[in-house]
């Protein structure tokens, strides 16, 4: 058989802050992440022109990108919400202003480098780098959590992540884990994401920020240490919900809490023990995403790639 020529493929990942773009290359079944960078996101002071502002710029990092690392032979958008897979317009975006409802994305993008866009959700962007290139190679079959202002989810089977018939698939971060616990920001009651979300993690730990949970738990601080404790003690039961209905061999928790390690991995694993009673969870490896915050856009890429090929 003759091995198919190595081909690129541009990812781009919208987010609220900062605009991110990675170049893969694809040579037989392996992936390279070529290059990767980003810039501030612009977000125009009348919230009605955001999404024209942020299409174009878009369009142009995607010209700058190719240009640099070109050709191209497909671009992939990583969006922060929701979308329609067929038409490359967005729904509804999360912490991002302006009518979305609607709007083209992929198409304007496409028109500008001349090559197929595809929508993908940054959270499945997110899984597909780290099944691929990250801590999920190798897995067949892997649930990703994306720790941050909210929680993204995502699930693969057999080595393809889920997407669903909308790409809404693997919203792990909003099963309820109490009927009656706090609302949650989709408009459910006592969602994972309510009691586990970044702004959570801060109230637990009594620190001002997740991240400064983090370092204070690092630091010995006991009051950070039960409240990760507490923390890690919801995501295990819902990754055990998870692992009870899909038997993964890998879990990936991503964002920057991951990096608290143990301190909130060893509560999550006593969780899960406790918990998952129909399959072995000593099989289940858990562990640290890899890519950082370069996963959303190499994820986009490998959506790009994956779905211009089908
Ligand atoms: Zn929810």
């Amino acid at each position: 058989m003759i091995p198919k020529p190595a081909s690129r493929h541009l990812g781009l990942d919208l987010g609220g802050t900062n605009l991110k773009w990675a170049v893969v290359e694809r040579s037989a079944d392996s992936w390279t992440s070529l290059a990767t960078d980003q810039e501030p996101t612009r977000v125009v002071a009348d919230h009605e022109a955001v999404p024209a502002a942020i299409v174009a710029q878009l369009a142009e990092i995607a010209v700058t990108a190719v240009a640099a690392w070109g050709p191209v032979v497909s671009v992939g958008i990583g969006v922060p919400g929701l979308y329609h897979p067929a038409t490359g317009r967005t729904r509804f975006l999360v912490n991002i202003p302006g009518p979305w409802a609607g709007h083209p994305v992929a198409g304007p993008v496409a028109d500008a480098v001349g090559v197929p866009a595809f929508l993908v959700n940054d959270a499945r962007a997110f899984g597909l780098a780290e099944l691929r290139l990250g801590a999920g190679r190798g897995a067949m079959s892997m649930v990703g959590l994306a720790l941050g202002t909210g929680i993204g989810g995502v699930f693969a089977i057999d080595g393809r992540v889920h997407q669903g018939h909308d790409g809404t698939a693997g919203e792990i971060g909003h099963q309820t884990i109490d009927p009656d616990g706090p609302w949650c920001g989709c408009g459910n009651r006592g969602c994972l994401e309510a009691f586990a979300r970044a702004d959570q993690i801060a109230i637990a730990c009594g620190t001002a920020t997740a991240e400064e949970a983090v370092r204070a738990a690092e630091g010995g601080d006991q009051r950070a240490r039960a409240g990760l404790a507490e923390i890690g003690r919801y995501l295990g039961i819902g990754i055990a919900n998870m692992i009870t209905i899909i038997s993964p061999d890998r879990v990936v928790l991503g964002g920057g809490v991951a990096a608290a390690g143990e301190l909130l991995f060893a509560p999550i694993r006593a969780e899960i023990a406790r918990r998952v009673r129909t399959t072995s969870s000593n099989d289940v490896a858990l562990v640290q995403a890899e890519l950082g915050i370069w996963a959303g856009a190499i994820g986009a890429a490998l959506h790009g790639a994956e779905r211009a090929a089908s």
